[in-house]
This record gives structure tokens, C-alpha cells and sequence, in this order.
């Protein structure tokens, strides 16, 4: 058995196409990035970034920004410090507490911990809050919804239950928070407490801060209730008002699990439906007679974002962009998020900058930017592309997202042409754990975890296509530039959910340097990992591009769209009938007093996705022919590297539409963007997709002519391109 792993993972790093090889000048600098990045500095950077709190508006966030305008300055770096003023709603005034004999009341303030010195400070510190919340006092019944998501709504109602004129008890689980509230206001809610149960990151998953990672009882979630789920076209011109929560009217406040217990046991009503059980020591139940005052005010007042942007001339190719952020703004401290990242952008910088000083100035400009606003609904990094979008529309080559990162394997997820460029990043660096190769250790992580689900993996990594979440999302979803996002941790790719203390005070260089990433060896890797990223798109003659996962993941996307839409079908087909023949009622447990479900839209008109197929297939094949020509390309001529450049650099581009996704004209890619449903991450084909989901079934037949033409005209794009490879230039 001893001689099958290695065999295996030798067959899986053979299924992976080969990399073009990385000329030797290119290896080089490499290496003398390495050397010029010192954990010693990342640590001491690391410390001052997170000396006091630093949400929007502090004065530390300014002096973070400050400092890092500084440091690029001093590194060489031409730098701009550009200021949006945004609207900024924290709480001065929250209540939540019982009503009656027993009236217990929430604290928002997180108890300091023995040896983590920061987590005493108060000055400036944020209790735990939603921002955005809207003001109001109410006196109302408590009633406990799990997730708050709309399957928990629909189950109250089948136990004959309503919110309506009641406050909701949820977990933070499910989907965004910002979900939470809006749903809750459907349904006739007029208050919403949101609480991290155990089960999620508390004591259910291991030792609590600080004898572990995980949060203890009075760790508190902050978060927007602001976000990209109400982008329109019109918010993007406008949101320096920023009122990206108007249609939120009711009060929201956050609260610890130790809280949470009071309030779950002073609920009375009957026991919660099995699935809702969280890991608190009590049954939970739904509620009956007890009440709650809840009351929040928040002041909207004016604040202003940094953003640093940092540019180093190209010293070949100026007007091609090669941008790489990470934000700076914090709820709290911020070790975890973002200030890890930010101190790999630090490193990296200095070490580019100390290259071009030496005369090895990266060929394609770079920018680098330090954004703010992250946390309060991706503002800094929205504001900067929205008023630089004609420039970036032509320039923008690639862009290089970072965020929370920690230890363990490299996770990335992104355009899935930038696939073969990490599979070659990830094969030339050591991992500090284990000292296999970066690439090694996410093969083998890939397989495992596959054989454990009893499944075998072939071919490439395919990065997952982006979701919400960062400040990637205007790059990827608006721009529609190649965008990645990288880091490290011990979870699966895309999984952010696990990061133990996460938007609480515990956040901070104590914890991280206990469970984050002890020694910061991950943090300068991290470094390695990006610089390299971005040194070989902005150094390289012909773009490091790929496009068989690319084909390979339309692939997949089709497939999904039409699995999720024909099982959307048959379900409301299969309730309907169902609810016809009296099903519900007759398998009701009577003292439940369970009601049938209502009827879904079961209206339904096939869409044809063959000719996307079809389209699909042409151009898996000319990207097979593609990625073949371009890793087996010689020297080619400064001619055929503009005209090669040009026809790919055209591909992006092919899939966006202009007018916007008809549902949500922010979005206007055709191939991605944010999930639609709660709790989904991504949509497929999301111009396709939202339209069956409106049913508007014209609109999803324009759709998916548009997809097809994108994809034919992104086909003929790459066989023009391969034929400027392989036909020998005079
Ligand atoms: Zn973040």
C-alpha cells in the first residue's frame, strides 16, 4: 500500500499541463525578492498596523495609510493618497434587553483577555455592532428563526407561526448578514439580533481564546449592513452618499453566544424543529410570551477613505496595468483581517522597489493599492475603479486580490485563466511546514480530500469563479479584468467562514501570532507568492494566460445552470401535485398543528442551451490548441508578442455586457457573478441564470444567444492568436 500515494499524487502532477519554463533573468530577480523579504520586518510592520483600531474614520486608519504612503514613497514608489467621502452609520445608542421580572440585558463590549494586552484597550474601540442599522426602539415578542434565511421562514409558517410585529432571534450562519435583516423586513419583522452560535466557531470546534483559537461567549461578529446585494447601476455613480441601505428599516444589533443562552432560555413556544438545534447546552424553542426592548441609534455622519495607491512605471509596457490590493481599514485591530495581508503588500513592494532602484524595473506598470472601506460594503476599492474605469477599462491587465489569510495550503479562486500561472507560482516555492512544494501540498490536499468523499480528481486545479466578499469584486464583476484571489489557511478554497474571532476585538497580533500564522512564515510566503504573481504577468513577453480550465470550467457552469434550473422545475412540480392530492395534510403530525407548504411558480418554458454547448466545445478544443502553441512557443518576434497580446487581451473584454446583467445592471459579466439565492457564493452563467429565476424567458433566450456569441468570438480570438504562434514569421 506504502508505494500507491506517492504514485497516485505522480499521476496527478502529471494530468496538470506543462508550464512554460521560467527564463532564467525572470528566476533571478526571483530570488532576490526572497532575499530582501525578512519576517523580521513583516513582524514589526504587522505590530504597528495593528496598534489600535482601525475601522473607517479612525485616526489610526488614517495613520496606517499615511505610513504606508510613506514606505512606498521611501521604496521608490510614486504614490497618491486618493479621498472619498463616504456616509458612515456606528451605533451611539444600543439596547436589547428582556422585558418583565427577569430583565437581563445584552453587553456590546468584549471582556479583555489575560495576556492579549490590546484586547484592554477601550479608546476608540467599536462595541459590537451592525453598521447601517437603522434607528429605532421597539417592545416587542422574541422569536428565534435559525439562520434567518427564507427555508426558516417558510418552516415557521408550516408550524402556524409569523414574525410579523416581532423581534427575530438568528445566527450568523447561512449567508451574509446583510441577507438577514432585508428577509427579516419581508416578513413583517420590526427587530433583528443576530448571534454567532457555537456550533459555528465557538467553543464547539475547540479551546476558546486564549486557551485556543475559537470564540468565547462574549466574542463579538461586527459587520455592513451595506453591501453589494443593492448595487445598481445608478448606486455605482452615486454611492459617495452612499446610501446603500435605504430600503433597511428596522434595528440590528449583534450579540455573543453567552448572551444568546439568556435570551434562547427565556423563550418559551414549542421546541425548534430539529435542524435548527444549535450547541448551546438547552433545547431551543421558538418563543412565546417573552418580550424584548430593543433599541439602536446611529447617527449617519461623514468620514473619509484613504486609499494609497502606489505605481511603479513600466519600464516597457506603461499603459498596461498590472495591479495588485489588499485593505487596510479594520472592525477592530485587524491582525487577521486584513493587516496580515497588508504587511506581505509591504514586503513585497520594498523588494520590487529595491530591484528597480538596482535598474530591474518590472516591464509593465504595477500598481499597488492599500484600500479602505473594505469592511463597510467594498467601498475604497469601488470608489477608486468607478472614478478611474475609462483608464482602467484600456489598461487593467490583471488584478491580485489578498484578504484574511492564515497558515496551511495555498487557497486561490478567480479567473480560471490565471490557473496554470499559480500552478507554476505554487510548483517553485517551499511550503515552511512540511518543505514540499506549495503545488505538492495543494495535489495532495486535492486528493485527499476527494478520496475521503470516495472520489478520484483529474486534471487541472480549476480556480472556483469569484464571488462577494473583497475587493476583487469591481475588478471581476465590473471590469471584468482578470482577477485572483490568494491566501493561505487551513480550510478549502473559498471557505473564509472559519477564521475563529473573526470582526471581533480578539482579532488581533496576540491571536495571530498564536493561531493565525506563528512566526509569520505564512505571511511571508504569502509575500513570495504574490510578488511572484506579479512580476511574471508584468515581466512576461507574451501574457501567462490559459484558457483549457477556463473552457473546462464553462463546462462545469452549464451543467449547473441547467442541473439548478431543471430541479428548480421539478420540485415546485413535485409540490404542486402534492399539495393537489392533499399530501401535506394527511402526513401532518396532528399535535403539531403542522400547515402544508404554499405553492411554488411552477409556469415553466425549456431554454435551449445546446448552441452554448456547442459553443463550448469549439472552444475547449481551440484552447487545447492554444495553451499547447503558447507553452511550446520559441522566441517569438516583438510583432507577433503585440499581436498574440492583443488577441488575448481581447478575450476578457468579449464576455462582458455592456449594458449591465439585465436583473442587476452593476454586474456585467456574463460568466460570473455573486450568487442570487442566500447563502450561494457564485451564480453560473448569471445572465442566463437570473432571468429563469424572474422567469422572463425571452430574456434568458437573449441571454444565452449573447453567451454563445461571447464564447465563438472568445474562440476565434484564440485561434488567431494560436496561428500568429505557430506559423513561422518572416
Ligand atoms: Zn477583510
Amino acid at each position: 500500500m506504502r508505494v500507491l500515494l506517492p504514485a497516485l499524487l505522480l499521476t496527478i502532477a502529471a494530468a496538470v499541463p506543462a508550464q512554460t519554463a521560467v527564463p532564467a533573468a525572470q528566476s533571478e530577480l526571483e530570488q532576490r525578492v526572497d532575499a530582501s523579504i525578512a519576517t523580521a520586518d513583516l513582524d514589526g510592520w504587522l505590530r504597528r498596523l495593528t496598534s489600535a483600531p482601525n475601522q473607517v474614520g479612525s485616526p489610526h486608519d488614517k495613520e496606517n495609510a499615511d505610513f504606508i504612503a510613506a514606505s512606498l514613497r521611501s521604496w521608490g514608489w510614486q504614490v497618491a493618497v486618493e479621498q472619498t467621502r463616504v456616509l458612515v452609520a456606528y451605533p451611539t445608542v444600543q439596547k436589547l434587553s428582556l422585558l418583565g421580572t427577569d430583565n437581563y440585558a445584552a453587553d456590546f463590549s468584549e471582556p479583555p483577555i489575560e495576556g492579549d494586552k490590546d484586547t484592554a484597550t477601550r479608546d476608540g474601540v467599536l462595541p459590537g455592532m451592525e453598521a447601517y442599522s437603522a434607528d429605532g426602539s421597539v417592545d416587542a415578542p422574541l422569536i428565534f428563526v435559525n439562520e434567518g434565511l427564507s427555508k426558516d421562514y417558510d418552516e415557521l409558517a408550516r408550524a402556524g407561526q409569523s414574525v410579523e410585529g416581532k423581534v427575530v432571534l438568528v445566527k450568523s450562519t447561512g449567508a451574509g448578514r446583510w441577507v438577514k435583516p432585508r428577509l427579516a423586513q419581508q416578513h413583517g419583522a420590526v427587530g433583528v439580533v443576530i448571534y454567532s452560535d457555537p456550533d459555528a466557531d465557538g467553543f464547539t470546534k475547540g479551546d476558546v481564546y486564549p486557551e485556543g483559537a475559537w470564540r468565547t461567549p462574549h466574542t463579538l461578529q461586527r459587520g455592513t449592513l451595506g453591501i453589494d446585494s443593492v448595487l445598481d447601476a445608478k448606486s455605482a455613480t452615486t454611492f459617495q452618499a452612499n446610501r446603500h441601505t435605504d430600503d433597511l428599516h428596522l434595528p440590528v444589533v449583534t450579540i455573543g453566544y453567552g448572551d444568546a443562552e439568556h435570551f434562547l432560555r427565556a423563550l418559551g413556544g414549542s421546541a425548534v424543529p430539529n435542524r435548527w438545534q444549535g450547541g448551546l447546552p438547552l433545547t431551543y424553542h421558538v418563543g412565546g410570551d417573552a418580550k424584548v426592548h430593543l433599541e439602536v441609534r446611529s447617527p449617519w455622519e461623514w468620514r473619509t477613505l484613504y486609499n494609497v495607491i502606489g505605481t511603479l512605471r513600466g519600464s516597457e509596457f506603461p499603459g498596461e496595468w498590472v495591479i495588485r490590493g489588499v485593505h487596510h481599514d479594520a472592525w477592530v485591530f485587524g491582525a487577521w483581517d486584513p493587516l496580515a495581508g497588508t504587511t506581505a503588500l509591504l514586503a513585497e513592494a520594498r523588494a520590487i522597489g529595491e530591484l528597480a532602484k538596482a535598474g530591474h524595473r518590472p516591464r509593465r506598470t504595477l500598481v499597488f493599492a492599500s484600500w479602505d472601506g473594505e469592511e463597510l460594503g467594498i467601498l475604497g476599492s469601488r470608489a477608486w475603479t468607478d472614478r478611474h474605469a475609462a483608464e482602467l477599462a484600456h489598461k487593467a491587465v490583471f488584478y491580485l486580490n489578498n484578504d484574511t489569510t492564515g497558515r496551511g495550503f495555498l487557497a486561490t479562486a478567480g479567473d480560471p485563466s490565471l490557473a496554470s500561472l499559480v500552478d507554476g507560482v505554487a510548483g517553485d516555492l517551499r511550503d515552511p511546514e512540511t518543505g514540499a512544494t506549495v503545488q505538492a501540498r495543494r495535489l495532495a490536499k486535492r486528493a485527499v480530500d476527494a478520496a475521503e468523499k470516495g472520489k478520484d480528481v483529474e486534471g487541472p486545479i480549476v480556480p472556483q469563479r469569484l464571488g462577494t466578499g473583497s475587493d476583487y469584486l469591481p475588478f471581476a464583476h465590473r471590469l471584468g479584468v482578470p482577477s485572483l484571489h490568494v491566501r493561505y489557511g487551513y480550510d478549502r478554497d473559498g471557505d473564509d467562514e472559519n477564521v475563529p474571532i473573526y470582526h471581533s476585538l480578539y482579532d488581533t497580533y496576540t491571536h495571530y501570532q498564536r493561531f493565525g500564522d506563528p512566526g509569520l512564515t505564512y505571511v511571508n510566503l504569502l509575500a513570495r507568492t504574490n510578488a511572484r504573481l506579479v512580476l511574471r504577468v508584468a515581466n512576461a513577453d507574451v501574457l501567462p494566460w490559459r484558457y483549457t480550465a477556463f473552457a473546462l470550467s464553462l463546462g462545469k457552469d452549464i451543467d449547473r445552470l441547467a442541473t439548478g434550473a431543471a430541479a428548480e422545475h421539478r420540485e415546485a412540480v413535485r409540490r404542486n401535485a402534492l399539495l393537489d392530492h392533499d399530501a401535506y395534510r394527511l402526513a401532518a403530525v396532528a399535535y403539531r398543528h403542522e400547515q402544508p407548504p404554499s405553492k411554488l411558480d411552477d409556469a415553466w418554458q425549456d431554454i435551449d442551451l445546446g448552441p452554448l454547448h456547442d459553443a463550448q466545445r469549439d472552444f475547449l478544443t481551440a484552447a487545447e490548441g492554444y495553451d499547447q502553441a503558447a507553452s511550446s512557443a520559441g522566441k517569438l518576434t516583438a510583432k507577433q508578442v503585440t499581436a498574440v497580446n492583443k488577441a488575448i487581451r481581447d478575450i476578457a473584454p468579449a464576455f462582458l455586457q455592456a449594458s449591465g446583467l439585465p436583473q442587476r445592471p452593476w454586474y456585467r459579466h456574463l460568466l460570473q457573478a455573486p450568487g442570487r439565492r442566500e447563502g450561494e457564493d457564485t451564480a453560473p452563467l448569471p445572465g442566463i441564470g437570473d432571468a429563469i429565476e424572474a422567469r422572463a424567458w425571452e430574456q434568458a433566450r437573449e441571454e444565452v444567444r449573447l453567451t454563445t456569441a461571447a464564447t465563438r468570438r472568445a474562440t476565434a480570438l484564440l485561434k488567431q492568436a494560436t496561428q500568429i504562434l505557430v506559423i513561422p514569421q518572416p
